[in-house]
């Protein structure tokens, strides 16, 4: 399968395996790992984020409830949220989640953004489990006419090194812990090289009820909600 198709695949694999009930993507785009889980039954709050409004609003449809979902009312109860917002930006709205994924997200973000990041995924939304994962550049000379980087829009590509260790001071800094993994594999013979697409998987090493969570946290809302359903 293609990778972004390994990569979904990957966060779907994890949602069965620890049945978060509150779910967030940033960087969601176009929704798609959004649509697909809301398939997962565990799953009770879907909420996405990105910073472009009209890549989210393009097929925003498909998450909208079927006239099947109200015919056959399932046993859970499902909302999905999208916001308009960045990840360098807190919003109470994005508290209490139990996995916050980001996929193909901090490549795009300039120094300033991602320096924030973490205070604002980390430290403030503060998950039990988030998922991050990134090119790795030690694929790219396996890639035909990369150059560069993978995409013109892509501020940098890191490789193993450089993304594990700012995974680890990441990781101590707000005591979680992380191990790496990845998605597509290298060619027989190129295994030194390591997957396509690189992975961190970081556990939170404390426990937190959402309450605490919530209530501990005062801060204004900054983003905009552009959709809504309930099931
Ligand atoms: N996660 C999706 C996937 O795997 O298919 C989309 C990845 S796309 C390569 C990166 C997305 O991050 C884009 O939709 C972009 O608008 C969004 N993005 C970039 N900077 C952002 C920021 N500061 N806050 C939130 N989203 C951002």
């Amino acid at each position: 399968p293609p990778l972004y198709k390994q990569r979904y695949q990957f966060i779907k694999d994890l949602v069965g395996k620890y049945k978060p009930k509150k779910v967030a993507d940033l960087g969601c785009a176009d929704c798609t790992l959004l649509w697909m889980l809301k398939f997962c039954s565990c799953i009770e709050v879907l909420a996405g984020l990105d910073i472009c409004a009209s890549v989210m609003k393009e097929k925003m449809h498909r998450l909208s409830p079927l006239p099947g979902d109200y015919l056959q009312p399932a046993e859970r109860s499902l909302t999905v949220t999208l916001h308009h917002g960045s990840v360098a930006h807190k919003d109470p709205c994005m508290l209490g989640f139990d996995l916050v994924t980001c996929i193909e997200l901090i490549e795009h973000l300039d120094q300033s953004e991602l320096k924030k990041f973490p205070a604002v995924v980390f430290g403030f939304m503060a998950p039990s489990i988030v998922v991050i994962s990134t090119p790795n550049s030690e694929f790219n000379p396996l890639l035909p006419g990369v150059t560069l980087f993978r995409h013109p829009d892509h501020k940098f590509e890191w490789n193993r090194a450089q993304f594990q260790s700012w995974a680890l001071e990441t990781a101590r800094r707000y005591d979680y812990s992380v191990e790496f993994t990845g998605v597509g594999h290298p060619p027989t013979g190129m295994e030194n090289v390591g997957f396509c697409t690189q992975i961190g998987v970081f556990v939170r090493k404390y426990p937190q009820t959402s309450e605490s969570a919530q209530s501990e946290k005062p801060t204004e809302a900054v983003y905009k909600t552009v959709f809504k359903a309930v099931y």
